[in-house]
């Protein structure tokens, strides 16, 4: 396992609620792997289980050189203060569009290995944290959008070429072959 194909807007998976971790065993340790890999690999800001066709509640980042993962993340709001800019997607290849998102936030949750662990954030790493457990939610960033932009964001899906070309598995394990959870 390593670099993994990243799921693309269309798949159910990315709009299914992601189960909690419950086990902080290997098979965690080399989806966390999997998950920083692939985000490397694309490159991209953050990458979420869904992504890569995993429904658990785990996602990467890599903000300002620092890399970093967190399960099961519970996010809090630092302040009222937003910020606006374009946000994108690797399940939307090739797409942004200016999306709001409150500019500084604090999240929980555990580290691969189950210790505890709180990230702050603010700016770029705030906007990703918030991307990134909106996936876990099964929300994407266009739910977020304001009416217009929405519009204008589902045309260019209507005319990206990948647009149509999602397969459809749910898989709530990286190595498990059944036990789909649509
Ligand atoms: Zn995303």
């Amino acid at each position: 396992m390593s670099v993994q194909p990243i799921r693309l807007f269309g798949d159910p998976v990315l709009t299914t609620p992601a189960e909690k971790v419950s086990t902080f065993d290997k098979e965690l340790r080399v989806l966390v792997k999997d998950l920083t890999e692939t985000m490397l690999d694309a490159p991209g800001a953050g990458l979420a289980a869904p992504q890569i066709g995993v429904s658990l509640r785990v996602f990467t980042y890599d903000v300002d050189d620092v890399i970093g993962h967190l399960v099961n993340p519970v996010i809090g709001v630092k302040s009222d203060e937003e910020q606006d800019g374009d946000e994108g997607c690797l399940s939307f290849p090739g797409l942004a569009f200016p999306t709001k998102r409150k500019q500084r936030v604090v999240a929980s949750g555990f580290t691969m290995h189950g210790d505890p662990i709180t990230i702050e954030g603010s700016a770029l790493l705030a906007r990703c944290i918030q991307h990134e457990v909106d996936h876990l939610d099964g929300v994407l960033f266009i739910d977020r959008l304001d009416p217009e932009q929405r519009k204008a964001a589902m045309r260019a899906i209507r005319e990206a070429e990948w647009s149509g070309l999602s397969p459809s598995s749910v898989k709530v394990s990286p190595h498990a072959t059944g036990g789909l959870a649509v």
